[in-house]
């Protein structure tokens, strides 16, 4: 697809967002076809920082991801252009130095994406500069292409994936050979991973590369085993993809069309999970607020006083006594990700056993996950909180039935909560059954509340 850049011809700007990568990049592949050089660049926002976005976990995995496509880049014969400030101002500046006539871009779901896509708009118009905005390269289908009646979004996520799974897919377009790059245009250092502080100790490595190994290793083998496994906590039978597509290092696109052309029920199950990524960007994009506010408020009076602030501390720090809980908590402080069952039953716990505000739960997720996004973990916190799309907004999940079922040898609890990592499943996931004598000895907390008595109370409130 990439052409020598003509003599003469105008450069483009490529501003690189959720989408660092080469390969599958329409906004790239539309900035060569326009025949100038390119200017790929990223740019450090502090507004992200501002608004508590930029952690130590994605902070890290961010700088990985930067490096490789830097790495990518000058492999072609370009280099990455890194900058820090207002997104806006520095691509305006970008344009003005290089005398770029055109820029592309990802279109982006949330508030933020949304707005500055706009500031951006009318900037560069007054600079004579068309911004180009590419639809699904951060989404495998774009939010807004797929519309129920009388809608501008699907609010039933399996009424939108009937329509998305025959919803034609643009083809993955193959990383450029060459991208040339104007001379002279400056650029901060590349952040350092090893100078990111507080990181999890088991955060994965980020970049491309890394996440097309991934996607390669999981297709050739694992996705087998996905359809029946894909809850197996012990097992941790799931690709682990989510880092890379929430930086975009991996297509949305491409993960779907290559596991639909693996086939299999394995892969049909993994792409029906890709779709759910879609169904709540599609939301986030036409109801921004969510990202805050309920979607479908129930009237909750979340529980705040000293007593619901302790029980949250534990939670945080996995010593609620429910051993699911905990070692959900604790997976997802060591590695800064957590297996969809484990994040599942945490938000529960918090929100409907604790019944405590999500958006105290979802803070802390976005602290520690490395994949932590607007769309999906806002709304996958108000879907368990039931104030988002679930169709059945008051069912609580059971830590104890949780871990029975999805645990049942305990492996999950013996890894991830070595005080109780002599126990056998069944009581493993029971601890206070064991003799009082023998349960001092353990140096694990007694439960922090009675699951019958939390219950009630969640009940009569979203009953009141
Ligand atoms: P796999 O099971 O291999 O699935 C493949 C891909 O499908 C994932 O990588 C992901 O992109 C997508 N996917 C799977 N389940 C979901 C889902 N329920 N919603 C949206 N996309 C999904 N996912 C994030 O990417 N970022 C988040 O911040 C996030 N926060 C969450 C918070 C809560 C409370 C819950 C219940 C879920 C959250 N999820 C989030 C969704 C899901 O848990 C993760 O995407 C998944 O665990 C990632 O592991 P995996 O890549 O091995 O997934």
């Amino acid at each position: 697809m990439s052409r020598p850049a003509a003599a003469g011809a105008a450069p483009s700007v490529v501003l690189y967002t959720s989408d660092l990568r080469l390969h599958d990049h329409p906004p790239l592949r539309a900035a060569l076809a326009a025949g100038g050089p390119v200017v790929p660049l990223f740019v450090t926002d502090p507004g992200v920082a501002a608004a508590g976005f930029a952690v130590p976990n994605r902070l890290a995995f961010l700088a990985d991801c930067l490096a490789d496509l830097d790495a990518g880049l000058r492999a072609r014969g370009g280099r990455l252009v890194l900058r820090t400030g207002d997104p806006v101002a520095e691509v305006c500046a970008a344009v003005r130095e290089s005398g770029a006539r055109e820029v592309h871009l990802a279109a982006g779901a949330s508030g933020y994406a949304q707005a500055r896509e706009d500031r951006l708009r009318d900037a560069l118009a007054a600079q004579g500069c068309a911004l180009h905005v590419h639809d699904a390269v951060i989404t495998a289908v774009a939010p807004g292409e797929l519309l129920p009646a009388g809608s501008d979004h699907y609010a039933v996520f399996s009424a939108y994936f009937k329509r998305w799974a025959t919803a034609a897919l643009r083809r993955p377009v193959a990383a450029p050979r060459k991208v040339p790059v104007p001379d002279g245009l400056s650029s901060a250092p590349l952040p350092a991973r090893s100078k990111v502080t507080g990181t999890s100790p088991g955060l994965a490595p980020g970049g491309e590369d890394a996440a097309r190994a991934r996607l390669t290793g999981w297709l050739r083998g694992a996705v087998d085993g996905y359809e029946e496994g894909h809850d197996d906590l012990g097992g941790d039978r799931t690709s682990r993809l989510s880092p890379h597509l929430h930086f975009g290092t991996l297509s949305a696109a491409e993960a779907v069309a290559r596991a639909r052309s693996r086939g299999g029920p394995g892969a049909e199950a993994f792409v029906r999970q890709l779709c759910w990524r879609d169904f709540h960007h599609q939301l986030l994009a036409a109801r921004p607020e969510a990202a805050t506010a309920d979607y479908r408020p129930r009237h909750d009076r979340w529980r705040t006083g000293g007593a619901a602030r302790e029980e949250t501390e534990a939670w945080r720090a996995g010593r609620t006594g429910y051993p699911m809980v905990d070692a959900a908590m604790r997976q997802l402080a060591h590695e800064g990700w957590l297996h969809n069952r484990g994040r599942m039953l945490a938000a529960s716990f918090l929100a409907k056993t604790l019944y405590v505000d999500w958006r105290v739960g979802a803070r802390h997720f976005l602290d520690l996950l490395v994949d932590g996004d607007v769309a999906n973990n806002q709304l996958n916190w108000q879907w368990v909180a039931g104030t988002g799309t679930d169709t059945r907004p008051n069912r609580v999940l059971n830590p104890v039935r949780q871990g029975l079922r999805y645990d049942p040898e305990g492996r999950y609890v013996h890894r991830w909560v070595p005080e109780l990592a002599d126990l056998p499943a069944p009581l493993v996931h029971q601890p206070w059954k064991l003799p009082a004598a023998e349960r001092a000895r353990l140096d694990y907390p007694e439960p922090v509340v009675d699951l019958a008595d939390a219950l009630a109370r969640f009940k009569a409130a979203r009953s009141g």
